[in-house]
Protein backbone atom coordinates (compact mmCIF):
# COMPACT_ATOMS: atom_id res chain seq x y z
CA UNK A 1 0.00 0.00 0.00
CA UNK A 2 1.24 3.56 -0.85
CA UNK A 3 0.20 6.74 0.99
CA UNK A 4 0.28 9.80 -0.92
CA UNK A 5 0.42 12.86 1.48
CA UNK A 6 -0.98 16.13 0.74
CA UNK A 7 1.55 19.02 -0.43
CA UNK A 8 0.63 20.73 3.10
CA UNK A 9 1.30 17.72 5.11
CA UNK A 10 2.97 18.98 8.83
CA UNK A 11 5.58 16.93 10.23
CA UNK A 12 3.34 16.16 13.13
CA UNK A 13 0.77 14.50 11.11
CA UNK A 14 3.65 12.42 9.60
CA UNK A 15 4.89 11.25 12.73
CA UNK A 16 1.23 10.59 13.94
CA UNK A 17 1.05 8.69 10.65
CA UNK A 18 4.05 6.69 11.18
CA UNK A 19 3.43 5.97 14.78
CA UNK A 20 -0.16 4.35 13.37
CA UNK A 21 1.60 2.44 10.94
CA UNK A 22 4.00 0.78 13.36
CA UNK A 23 0.97 0.30 16.16
CA UNK A 24 -0.39 -2.00 13.33
CA UNK A 25 2.39 -4.10 12.96
CA UNK A 26 2.91 -2.64 9.46
CA UNK A 27 6.91 -1.25 8.53
CA UNK A 28 6.20 1.96 6.87
CA UNK A 29 9.37 3.15 3.90
CA UNK A 30 8.96 7.29 3.96
CA UNK A 31 9.94 8.76 0.18
CA UNK A 32 10.32 12.54 0.61
CA UNK A 33 9.83 14.03 -2.69
CA UNK A 34 10.08 17.65 -3.84
CA UNK A 35 6.47 18.49 -3.57
CA UNK A 36 5.54 15.36 -1.73
CA UNK A 37 5.74 12.86 0.81
CA UNK A 38 4.98 9.40 0.12
CA UNK A 39 4.55 6.37 2.24
CA UNK A 40 5.00 2.82 1.54
CA UNK A 41 3.64 0.03 3.47
CA UNK A 42 4.25 -3.11 3.70
CA UNK A 43 2.23 -5.80 5.45
CA UNK A 44 -1.08 -7.56 4.89
CA UNK A 45 -3.14 -5.28 2.98
CA UNK A 46 -6.64 -5.52 3.73
CA UNK A 47 -9.49 -3.15 2.83
CA UNK A 48 -10.23 -1.86 6.51
CA UNK A 49 -7.15 -0.60 6.99
CA UNK A 50 -6.76 0.98 3.78
CA UNK A 51 -10.00 2.61 4.57
CA UNK A 52 -8.35 3.79 8.08
CA UNK A 53 -5.17 5.03 6.58
CA UNK A 54 -7.46 7.11 4.15
CA UNK A 55 -8.91 8.86 6.30
CA UNK A 56 -6.31 10.38 8.55
CA UNK A 57 -5.36 14.21 8.24
CA UNK A 58 -2.45 14.75 5.96
CA UNK A 59 -3.48 11.73 4.12
CA UNK A 60 -4.77 12.67 -0.15
CA UNK A 61 -4.39 9.11 -1.40
CA UNK A 62 -3.98 5.38 -0.77
CA UNK A 63 -2.79 2.96 -3.46
CA UNK A 64 -3.58 -0.42 -2.47
CA UNK A 65 -0.52 -2.29 -4.62
CA UNK A 66 -2.69 -5.44 -4.56
CA UNK A 67 -1.63 -5.89 -7.89
CA UNK A 68 0.84 -9.03 -8.54
CA UNK A 69 3.17 -6.89 -10.73
CA UNK A 70 5.17 -4.79 -9.02
CA UNK A 71 7.97 -3.31 -11.45
CA UNK A 72 5.64 -3.28 -14.65
CA UNK A 73 2.92 -1.35 -12.37
CA UNK A 74 1.93 2.62 -12.77
CA UNK A 75 2.43 2.48 -8.58
CA UNK A 76 6.29 1.97 -9.02
CA UNK A 77 6.65 4.43 -11.92
CA UNK A 78 4.49 7.27 -12.48
CA UNK A 79 6.12 8.39 -15.88
CA UNK A 80 5.54 6.85 -19.21
CA UNK A 81 8.95 4.07 -20.25
CA UNK A 82 10.51 5.10 -23.28
CA UNK A 83 12.40 1.87 -24.67
CA UNK A 84 15.35 2.57 -27.52
CA UNK A 85 15.50 0.61 -30.07
CA UNK A 86 19.10 1.77 -32.03
CA UNK A 87 17.72 5.59 -32.73
CA UNK A 88 14.26 4.83 -31.97
CA UNK A 89 12.97 5.79 -29.05
CA UNK A 90 9.07 4.03 -27.95
CA UNK A 91 6.43 5.12 -26.03
CA UNK A 92 6.18 8.43 -24.00
CA UNK A 93 4.90 10.56 -27.45
CA UNK A 94 6.81 8.72 -29.94
CA UNK A 95 5.15 5.84 -32.26
CA UNK A 96 7.28 2.81 -33.06
CA UNK A 97 5.96 2.09 -36.88
CA UNK A 98 6.94 -1.45 -37.02
CA UNK A 99 6.76 -3.20 -40.36
CA UNK A 100 8.00 -5.63 -43.30
CA UNK A 101 6.96 -9.32 -44.15
CA UNK A 102 5.84 -11.98 -41.84
CA UNK A 103 8.90 -13.78 -42.77
CA UNK A 104 12.55 -13.28 -44.43
CA UNK A 105 12.13 -14.94 -47.57
CA UNK A 106 15.51 -13.74 -49.33
CA UNK A 107 17.32 -10.95 -49.62
CA UNK A 108 15.64 -9.47 -52.84
CA UNK A 109 12.34 -9.27 -51.46
CA UNK A 110 13.15 -8.08 -47.86
CA UNK A 111 15.44 -5.23 -49.35
CA UNK A 112 12.49 -4.38 -52.24
CA UNK A 113 9.99 -4.49 -49.21
CA UNK A 114 12.60 -2.81 -46.42
CA UNK A 115 12.93 0.29 -49.30
CA UNK A 116 9.05 0.60 -49.62
CA UNK A 117 8.03 1.23 -45.86
CA UNK A 118 10.95 3.14 -44.97
CA UNK A 119 10.04 5.76 -47.74
CA UNK A 120 6.34 5.61 -45.93
CA UNK A 121 7.58 6.27 -42.97
CA UNK A 122 8.45 2.90 -40.86
CA UNK A 123 10.85 3.27 -38.20
CA UNK A 124 11.57 -0.64 -37.87
CA UNK A 125 11.37 -3.61 -39.71
CA UNK A 126 10.05 -6.86 -38.80
CA UNK A 127 10.42 -10.19 -40.69
CA UNK A 128 10.95 -13.89 -38.98
CA UNK A 129 13.53 -15.72 -39.58
CA UNK A 130 11.99 -18.69 -36.98
CA UNK A 131 8.78 -18.87 -37.30
CA UNK A 132 5.71 -20.37 -35.03
CA UNK A 133 3.44 -22.05 -37.73
CA UNK A 134 0.55 -24.17 -36.64
CA UNK A 135 1.54 -27.20 -39.15
CA UNK A 136 5.32 -28.71 -38.71
CA UNK A 137 5.04 -28.74 -42.46
CA UNK A 138 4.56 -25.43 -43.08
CA UNK A 139 7.47 -22.70 -43.79
CA UNK A 140 9.49 -22.52 -40.41
CA UNK A 141 11.69 -19.64 -41.40
CA UNK A 142 14.99 -19.52 -42.68
CA UNK A 143 16.78 -19.46 -39.35
CA UNK A 144 20.53 -18.13 -39.04
CA UNK A 145 20.67 -17.43 -42.92
CA UNK A 146 17.45 -15.15 -42.63
CA UNK A 147 18.86 -13.12 -39.33
CA UNK A 148 21.47 -12.09 -41.44
CA UNK A 149 19.47 -11.29 -44.10
CA UNK A 150 17.45 -9.07 -42.01
CA UNK A 151 20.78 -7.67 -40.57
CA UNK A 152 21.77 -6.58 -43.55
CA UNK A 153 18.44 -5.45 -45.11
CA UNK A 154 18.09 -3.11 -42.15
CA UNK A 155 21.54 -2.42 -41.97
CA UNK A 156 21.14 -0.74 -45.83
CA UNK A 157 18.31 1.19 -45.01
CA UNK A 158 19.15 2.39 -41.63
CA UNK A 159 16.34 0.47 -39.92
CA UNK A 160 16.84 -1.31 -36.71
CA UNK A 161 15.25 -4.52 -36.68
CA UNK A 162 13.05 -7.00 -35.33
CA UNK A 163 12.46 -10.60 -34.93
CA UNK A 164 10.93 -13.71 -33.38
CA UNK A 165 13.04 -15.94 -31.11
CA UNK A 166 10.71 -18.70 -29.98
CA UNK A 167 13.24 -20.84 -27.35
CA UNK A 168 15.84 -20.22 -24.82
CA UNK A 169 18.37 -21.76 -26.64
CA UNK A 170 18.40 -19.51 -29.27
CA UNK A 171 18.26 -16.21 -27.66
CA UNK A 172 22.47 -15.57 -27.81
CA UNK A 173 22.30 -16.26 -31.59
CA UNK A 174 18.98 -14.13 -32.17
CA UNK A 175 21.03 -11.45 -29.97
CA UNK A 176 23.52 -11.58 -32.61
CA UNK A 177 21.39 -9.56 -35.29
CA UNK A 178 18.31 -8.33 -33.98
CA UNK A 179 18.14 -4.83 -32.54
CA UNK A 180 14.68 -5.83 -30.52
CA UNK A 181 13.76 -9.82 -29.36
CA UNK A 182 9.65 -10.22 -30.25
CA UNK A 183 8.33 -13.12 -28.10
CA UNK A 184 5.16 -14.05 -29.89
CA UNK A 185 1.81 -15.15 -28.76
CA UNK A 186 2.50 -18.61 -28.64
CA UNK A 187 5.54 -18.26 -25.97
CA UNK A 188 3.83 -15.11 -24.07
CA UNK A 189 3.89 -17.50 -21.15
CA UNK A 190 7.10 -19.47 -21.74
CA UNK A 191 8.50 -18.39 -18.06
CA UNK A 192 12.04 -19.85 -19.24
CA UNK A 193 12.33 -17.92 -22.37
CA UNK A 194 11.07 -14.68 -20.63
CA UNK A 195 13.69 -15.16 -18.20
CA UNK A 196 16.28 -15.95 -20.62
CA UNK A 197 15.28 -12.66 -22.36
CA UNK A 198 15.45 -10.65 -19.28
CA UNK A 199 18.67 -11.80 -18.71
CA UNK A 200 19.86 -10.09 -21.87
CA UNK A 201 20.23 -5.88 -22.36
CA UNK A 202 18.35 -6.12 -25.50
CA UNK A 203 14.53 -4.25 -25.69
CA UNK A 204 11.96 -6.63 -26.27
CA UNK A 205 8.98 -6.86 -28.26
CA UNK A 206 6.58 -9.06 -25.48
CA UNK A 207 3.24 -9.92 -27.94
CA UNK A 208 -0.40 -10.72 -25.79
CA UNK A 209 -0.97 -14.58 -25.91
CA UNK A 210 -4.22 -14.98 -28.21
CA UNK A 211 -5.86 -16.23 -25.17
CA UNK A 212 -4.23 -14.53 -21.72
CA UNK A 213 -5.32 -12.04 -19.89
CA UNK A 214 -4.47 -7.90 -19.66
CA UNK A 215 -3.46 -8.72 -15.83
CA UNK A 216 -1.49 -12.19 -17.74
CA UNK A 217 0.37 -9.94 -20.01
CA UNK A 218 1.74 -7.98 -17.72
CA UNK A 219 2.77 -11.18 -15.17
CA UNK A 220 4.82 -11.72 -18.27
CA UNK A 221 5.97 -8.32 -18.75
CA UNK A 222 7.26 -8.69 -15.00
CA UNK A 223 9.29 -11.91 -15.70
CA UNK A 224 11.34 -9.59 -18.12
CA UNK A 225 11.88 -6.67 -15.86
CA UNK A 226 12.60 -9.04 -12.54
CA UNK A 227 15.66 -10.41 -14.30
CA UNK A 228 16.85 -6.78 -14.85
CA UNK A 229 15.79 -6.12 -18.57
CA UNK A 230 13.71 -2.83 -18.45
CA UNK A 231 13.24 -2.38 -21.74
CA UNK A 232 10.11 -3.95 -22.13
CA UNK A 233 7.25 -3.06 -25.05
CA UNK A 234 3.79 -4.69 -25.15
CA UNK A 235 1.52 -5.74 -28.05
CA UNK A 236 -1.99 -6.44 -28.48
CA UNK A 237 -2.23 -8.19 -31.38
CA UNK A 238 -5.97 -9.65 -30.84
CA UNK A 239 -7.79 -12.36 -28.70
CA UNK A 240 -9.55 -15.63 -29.79
CA UNK A 241 -13.32 -14.79 -29.50
CA UNK A 242 -16.28 -16.47 -31.34
CA UNK A 243 -16.40 -14.36 -34.35
CA UNK A 244 -14.93 -16.34 -36.80
CA UNK A 245 -15.16 -13.23 -39.75
CA UNK A 246 -11.33 -12.04 -38.41
CA UNK A 247 -8.60 -14.08 -37.50
CA UNK A 248 -8.47 -12.91 -33.86
CA UNK A 249 -10.42 -10.23 -31.91
CA UNK A 250 -8.63 -6.59 -31.65
CA UNK A 251 -9.01 -5.80 -28.54
CA UNK A 252 -8.75 -1.81 -28.13
CA UNK A 253 -9.68 -1.19 -24.62
CA UNK A 254 -6.78 -3.38 -23.50
CA UNK A 255 -4.31 0.08 -25.04
CA UNK A 256 -5.99 2.51 -22.24
CA UNK A 257 -6.12 -0.35 -19.76
CA UNK A 258 -2.62 -1.33 -20.13
CA UNK A 259 -1.56 2.34 -20.05
CA UNK A 260 -3.75 2.67 -16.87
CA UNK A 261 -1.85 0.54 -15.05
CA UNK A 262 1.62 0.22 -16.38
CA UNK A 263 4.45 2.43 -17.84
CA UNK A 264 5.27 0.07 -20.27
CA UNK A 265 4.82 1.60 -24.05
CA UNK A 266 1.78 -0.75 -25.54
CA UNK A 267 1.68 -1.18 -29.62
CA UNK A 268 -1.28 -2.29 -31.64
CA UNK A 269 -0.96 -5.41 -33.98
CA UNK A 270 -3.84 -5.00 -36.62
CA UNK A 271 -2.41 -7.54 -39.00
CA UNK A 272 -2.78 -10.44 -36.88
CA UNK A 273 -5.24 -9.41 -34.99
CA UNK A 274 -7.42 -9.30 -38.16
CA UNK A 275 -6.25 -11.15 -40.55
CA UNK A 276 -7.87 -8.65 -43.22
CA UNK A 277 -6.19 -5.91 -45.07
CA UNK A 278 -9.46 -4.74 -45.71
CA UNK A 279 -9.90 -3.94 -41.67
CA UNK A 280 -6.00 -3.21 -40.88
CA UNK A 281 -5.76 0.54 -41.92
CA UNK A 282 -8.80 1.61 -39.94
CA UNK A 283 -7.72 -0.96 -36.66
CA UNK A 284 -4.09 0.98 -36.99
CA UNK A 285 -5.86 4.16 -36.60
CA UNK A 286 -8.11 3.56 -33.76
CA UNK A 287 -5.17 1.75 -32.00
CA UNK A 288 -3.03 5.39 -32.20
CA UNK A 289 -6.41 7.02 -30.94
CA UNK A 290 -6.78 4.75 -28.33
CA UNK A 291 -3.01 5.89 -27.25
CA UNK A 292 -0.63 3.35 -28.67
CA UNK A 293 2.58 4.26 -28.77
CA UNK A 294 2.86 2.53 -32.29
CA UNK A 295 2.01 -0.32 -34.32
CA UNK A 296 3.51 -3.50 -36.14
CA UNK A 297 1.84 -3.84 -39.62
CA UNK A 298 3.20 -6.85 -42.11
CA UNK A 299 3.38 -5.79 -46.13
CA UNK A 300 4.13 -7.32 -48.85
CA UNK A 301 5.51 -6.78 -52.24
CA UNK A 302 3.76 -9.81 -53.49
CA UNK A 303 1.59 -11.79 -50.84
CA UNK A 304 0.08 -14.39 -53.13
CA UNK A 305 3.95 -15.35 -53.06
CA UNK A 306 4.33 -14.74 -49.31
CA UNK A 307 5.47 -17.73 -47.58
CA UNK A 308 3.79 -17.14 -44.79
CA UNK A 309 0.78 -14.80 -44.01
CA UNK A 310 0.18 -13.33 -47.45
CA UNK A 311 -3.74 -12.98 -46.80
CA UNK A 312 -3.04 -10.70 -44.15
CA UNK A 313 -0.34 -8.52 -46.27
CA UNK A 314 -0.60 -4.87 -46.79
CA UNK A 315 0.71 -3.82 -50.26
CA UNK A 316 3.35 -1.16 -50.04
CA UNK A 317 0.96 1.43 -51.68
CA UNK A 318 -1.45 0.21 -49.32
CA UNK A 319 0.73 0.69 -46.45
CA UNK A 320 1.59 4.04 -48.04
CA UNK A 321 -1.58 5.46 -47.45
CA UNK A 322 -2.26 4.34 -44.09
CA UNK A 323 1.12 6.19 -43.03
CA UNK A 324 0.08 9.04 -44.41
CA UNK A 325 -2.94 8.84 -42.12
CA UNK A 326 -1.02 7.97 -39.26
CA UNK A 327 1.48 11.18 -39.42
CA UNK A 328 -2.11 13.10 -39.21
CA UNK A 329 -3.55 11.13 -37.17
CA UNK A 330 -0.22 11.55 -34.70
CA UNK A 331 -0.08 15.16 -35.12
CA UNK A 332 -3.67 15.17 -33.90
CA UNK A 333 -3.22 12.91 -30.58
CA UNK A 334 0.52 15.23 -30.00
CA UNK A 335 2.53 12.54 -31.34
CA UNK A 336 5.35 12.16 -33.22
CA UNK A 337 6.96 9.23 -35.26
CA UNK A 338 9.89 8.40 -34.00
CA UNK A 339 13.18 8.99 -36.08
CA UNK A 340 11.07 11.77 -38.03
CA UNK A 341 10.77 14.46 -35.12
C1 LIG B 1 4.33 -12.61 -36.13
O1 LIG B 1 4.55 -11.48 -35.68
O2 LIG B 1 4.64 -12.96 -37.29
C2 LIG B 1 3.57 -13.56 -35.29
C3 LIG B 1 3.71 -14.87 -35.46
O3 LIG B 1 2.75 -12.95 -34.43
P1 LIG B 1 1.90 -13.56 -33.19
O4 LIG B 1 2.89 -14.18 -32.27
O5 LIG B 1 1.22 -12.37 -32.63
O6 LIG B 1 0.94 -14.56 -33.77
MN1 LIG C 1 2.85 -13.17 -39.29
Amino acid sequence: MILVLRPDATSEQLDHILARISERGFKAHVSRGEHRTIIGIIGDETKPEAETFAAMSGVEQVLRVLKPFKLASREFRAADTIVEVGSVRIGGGHLAMIAGPCAVESFERLDAIAARVKASGANLLRGGAFKPRTSPYAFQGLGERGLKILRDVGDKHGLPVVTEVMDPRQVELVCRYADMLQIGARNMQNFDLLREVGQTRKPVLLKRGMSATVKDLLMSAEYILAEGNSAVVLCERGVRSFEDSTRNMLDLSAIPNVKGQSHLPIIADPSHATGRPDLIPAMARASVAAGADGVHIEVHDCPEQALSDGAQALLPDQYDRLMHDLRRLAHVVGKTLANQE
